[in-house]
């Protein structure tokens, strides 16, 4: 274990004197850089005025303000913002708000189609519409049963659009949940914008509803603000996290259009939508996420986000020719690659041996199995790019004799 006592910008600082590149965000979240000013100082201002307060009867400016400025961001088409305060919660009221839509229309429909290798949070519902293993073999039996169709592997991509259509033609499902462009945690496999158009595409067919977990890909990760800007397409519910306070606080939002809103607004109270968490739409979480709400009106944040890409495409490029990778990608500022080993996947003997790697090497990497990515925050500069991808190199060289596949 490693103790942080600092962060600032791209940078963690360990109790011995250490300063370590952040290359992960802390697992995806921070997206302008440790301890922000502009964030810091509205949670400071935030904390001396209004801490929390229960939100159901009551409301604030920092959740009024955070709402409308999501609503213009998310893609033309979702009309109404529910706060929780993980991304987990945040999937677990979208399956909800779809079950509840078909059950107060008086239909029955209730299953769930998902996609392999998905991942959607830690939540027993989250879980069951996420990829079965290691993760969560232990509960298999309090998971509920999902419809699955395959990952859209390049040059395989109908096989996946005629199972989608084949389970919503057959088994009528209530929705379909996907990692729109990236799966995250199941490996960082990214497919293109037009794969995420035509699967809404099927959706709409057979009215299946369409939710898209953003927790990771918002926040311009994918280099779009939103991944579904890329395919035009607009979720009937979407849920954002993570980088939604830019990495501050936790905080999470399910938005929906509103014919699912209607389906649950009414003065008979069996209609109500009933999901609330002690801390919905805490103040000081809000007050984080409009000053990185904020942030994202900046030209500048935009202009880095720009540079990001950059930066991360002319850094791979070397990569895409080293025979002991495989599998070399990027989607926005996100890249992938993963060491070839016999034994790929999440349980790769070298995952242990790379991630010591790293932390010994002042770099804070966290591969997925023997899948190596980068995902900075966005103030990383130039030479801290260099300093992360020399660092993978040395790693293969130092891990090659270990995975016997060194070229
Ligand atoms: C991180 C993540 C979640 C879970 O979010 P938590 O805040 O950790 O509960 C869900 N879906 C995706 C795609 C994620 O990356």
């Amino acid at each position: 274990m490693s103790k942080v006592v600092r962060g600032d910008g791209a940078y963690l600082h360990t109790a011995d004197g250490r300063r370590v590149i952040d290359a992960i965000s802390s697992w995806w979240v921070v997206t302008h850089g440790h301890c922000h000013p502009a964030i810091v100082r509205a949670i400071q201002e935030q904390a001396g005025k209004l801490n929390q307060i229960i939100f159901a009867g009551y409301t604030h400016d920092p959740a009024e303000d955070v709402a409308a400025r999501i609503l213009r961001l998310a893609p033309r088409g979702l009309d109404y913002v529910f706060f929780s305060d993980s991304g987990s919660a945040s999937v677990e009221v979208a399956i909800k708000m779809a079950l509840g839509y078909w059950h107060h229309n008086r239909k029955d429909r209730t299953r769930i189609v998902v996609m392999q290798h998905s991942y959607h949070g830690d939540t027993i519902g989250a879980m069951s519409v996420g990829a079965r293993g290691v993760f969560n073999a232990a509960y298999g039996p309090l998971l509920f049963d999902v419809a699955s169709i395959p990952f859209p592997a390049k040059g395989r991509e109908r096989e996946t659009l005629n199972a989608l259509a084949s389970i919503c033609q057959s088994e009528r499902p209530a929705a379909f949940i996907v990692e729109p462009l990236i799966l995250g945690a199941g490996g960082m496999l990214m497919y293109p914008p037009w794969v995420l158009r035509e699967m809404k595409r099927v959706c709409e067919v057979y009215d299946v509803l369409f939710i898209a977990d953003e927790i990771m890909t918002g926040w311009g990760r994918t280099g779009s603000m939103f991944a579904c800007e890329q395919a035009n397409v607009t979720p009937d519910v979407v849920c954002y996290s993570k980088g939604i306070t830019g990495g501050a606080l936790p905080l999470a939002v399910t938005l929906c259009r509103a014919e699912i809103f209607e389906a649950h607004y009414s003065t008979d109270r069996t209609r109500t939508f009933f999901h609330s968490s002690s801390y919905t739409a805490n103040p000081l979480a809000c007050a984080a996420a409009k000053a990185n709400l904020e942030l994202w009106e900046d030209p500048e944040t935009r202009r880095r986000l720009i540079s990001v890409v950059a930066m991360q495409e002319k850094a791979l490029e070397p990569f895409r020719t080293d025979a002991r990778f495989e599998n070399v990608r990027r989607t926005g500022t996100v890249t992938a690659l993963d060491l070839k080993v016999n034994d790929a996947g999440y349980l790769a003997g070298v995952g242990p041996k790379l991630q010591s790697f790293f932390k010994d090497r002042n770099l804070l990497l966290r591969p997925l199995g023997n899948t190596i990515y980068v995902m900075p925050p966005y103030c990383v500069t130039a030479a801290d790019i260099d300093e992360i991808y020399a660092g993978i190199r040395e790693a293969a060289d130092a891990c090659g004799g270990l995975c016997g596949s060194k070229a």
